[in-house]
């Protein structure tokens, strides 16, 4: 058991620079923290979604909001909006945030299924401010809707992944983080641990550390090159292998929301920021071939493209331990699920709090890295199964690709999930997950599963009751988006301050 004093941390992208900034913010006064990154090695480049999780982050970096807006030239997301995933030209949304009114005991949108079953006409979403405020692109910071104690908007950010890199690593080096800028050469290990101890670089020194972390990306130079950790490959549930990634020129209108549109083989994101949309296309190779899904891709952008097309290729799946012997693995190093749900940041903001809450101050105990894997597998499980959800509820026949998502087989977990919510309606948040119930029932009734029942609480109302609250939430609803700025009008007083 060795004392950990200095970590190392292996590759400078997003998951490197919140590593760093994130760990020295808490622990800069007990640990030194060196990060290496070659900038002859560029990074991903995407990753520019994000879910409100990452709002927590930046309040605990002590980072300010207007500063980080404009610094790297991000946009509000008040949710997801999938298009032709059900069915062509069918399109729902994953808001962020609450719908309705919740009553003890009981979600809301129980008392929308009743409403549903008996004839109501309203849709799920006239209960949600968020969607109803994303689809008039208004937005302005709401804690509770006015006059009420309801909750108001919940929002994460669309941000220029290189700008946000950049923007911690300032942030991190003036608080102390020791940047070194080249290529790491050879990997050192000890003959009788395999524990690693250093790192030779290719200006010639050589980089001690107790603890070290892998953010070298898809290259996982450390945890796999180097410790040959294993891989489990989840690609049988999520076919989609490749994704093709493009910047267009900005548009006027700046929607808050990403969107998320099916093609035959897969689907495409359009990001917009202040200044330009990020737009990709994720996709299954043995459906489309790559030159197929850059056309494809060209032809669906909302403007002139800006870059060209880059082709990036990934395995879906997670490392079989995020940490083993000295290393442990964040961001791509760690695994990857496609970005639907615009999930992998987050994982990297988790991973390192996860880190920080079991950081081994005084050596590393098996019972600690088992305890770490543990979480990691159970967090990565639970999104893994969201994100098949959202294939497996097609009702696309239209092309091999859908047919293989709507007969595909999946995991227990999920199958379980998908039983108990049709018979019942119920949806059981599970060990901290990471989807709140409200975002499973979205996605279940947006790809048309309607549950046979509902919470017997529901039934204390009479129908009378039930159309009253539907009708005073929305006219709330309504006149509290009413209300709000448009999305440009809230970018545009933020430069200006
Ligand atoms: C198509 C696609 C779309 C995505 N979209 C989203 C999204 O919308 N939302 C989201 O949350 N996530 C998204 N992600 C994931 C997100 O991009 C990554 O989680 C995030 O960028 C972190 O990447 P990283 O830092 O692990 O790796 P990288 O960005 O690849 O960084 C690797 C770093 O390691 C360094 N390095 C490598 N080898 C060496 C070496 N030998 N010596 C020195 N340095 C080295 C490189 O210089 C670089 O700094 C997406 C991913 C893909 C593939």
């Amino acid at each position: 058991m060795r004392s950990i004093k200095h970590v190392v941390i292996a590759g400078g992208g997003t998951a490197g620079w919140i590593t760093a900034a994130l760990l020295n913010k808490v622990l800069g006064k007990v640990i030194n923290i060196t990060l290496i990154e070659s900038s002859s090695i560029s990074t991903v480049g995407v990753g520019e979604a994000t879910i409100p999780p990452i709002i927590q982050l930046n309040n605990a970096l002590g980072i300010n909001e207007k500063e980080f807006i404009n610094e790297t030239n991000a946009t509000i997301k008040l949710g997801i909006e999938f298009e032709n995933w059900k069915t062509p030209s069918h399109s729902y949304m994953h808001a962020f945030g609450s719908f309705g009114k919740d009553f003890p005991f009981c979600d809301f949108y129980n008392f929308w299924v009743k409403g549903k079953i008996t004839g109501s006409e309203d849709s799920l979403w006239d209960f949600s401010l968020n969607y109803q405020a994303a689809k008039r692109h208004k937005f302005a910071p709401l804690n509770t809707i006015p006059n009420t104690q309801l909750p108001g908007l919940s929002y994460a950010y669309h941000f220029d992944a290189t700008r946000y890199a950049e923007y911690l690593k300032t942030l991190a080096t003036a608080r102390g983080v020791k940047h070194i800028d080249a290529k790491i050469e050879q990997v050192n290990q000890c003959p009788h641990s395999g524990n690693i101890t250093s790192l030779t670089l290719d200006n010639g020194t050589q980089i001690n550390g107790d603890l070290f972390i892998d953010c070298t990306g898809q290259r996982a130079l450390l945890i796999e090159q180097t410790l040959n950790t294993g891989f489990v490959d989840w690609s049988h549930y999520l076919p989609c292998d490749s994704a093709v990634a493009v910047q267009s020129q900005g548009t006027d209108s700046l929607k808050p929301y990403t969107r998320s549109i099916a093609h035959s083989a897969g689907w495409q994101w359009q990001i917009p920021l202040q200044n330009r949309v990020g737009n990709g296309l994720v996709y299954c190779s043995r459906y489309l071939s790559d030159e197929s899904a850059k056309q494809l891709l060209l032809n669906n952008l909302p403007a002139e493209p800006i870059t060209a097309p880059r082709v990036i290729k990934f395995k879906t799946g997670r490392r079989l331990k995020q940490w083993h012997k000295n290393v442990v693995s964040v961001g791509l190093a760690s695994g990857f699920l496609e970005p639907l749900e615009s999930t992998s940041i987050h994982l990297i903001q988790s991973a390192v709090t996860r880190l920080i809450k079991l950081f081994p101050h005084n050596g590393i105990s098996d019972a600690l890295v088992a305890e770490f894997n543990k979480q990691s597998v159970t967090e990565i499980e639970h999104i893994r199964d969201f994100i098949i959800l959202h294939y497996k509820l097609t009702e696309r026949e239209d092309s091999a690709f859908w047919r293989q998502c709507k007969q595909m087989d999946i995991p227990d977990s999920l199958a379980h999930k998908l039983n108990l919510f049709k018979h019942t309606g119920k949806v059981v948040r599970e060990n901290d997950e990471l989807f709140a119930e409200v975002a499973w029932q979205q996605v279940f009734i947006g790809q048309g599963l309607i549950p046979d029942d509902y919470n017997s609480i529901v039934d204390s109302l009479s129908s009378e009751q039930l159309n009253d609250l539907f009708s005073t939430l929305k006219t709330l609803i309504t006149s509290t988006v009413e209300q709000l700025p448009t999305h440009k009008d809230f970018l545009a007083k933020i430069k200006k301050a």
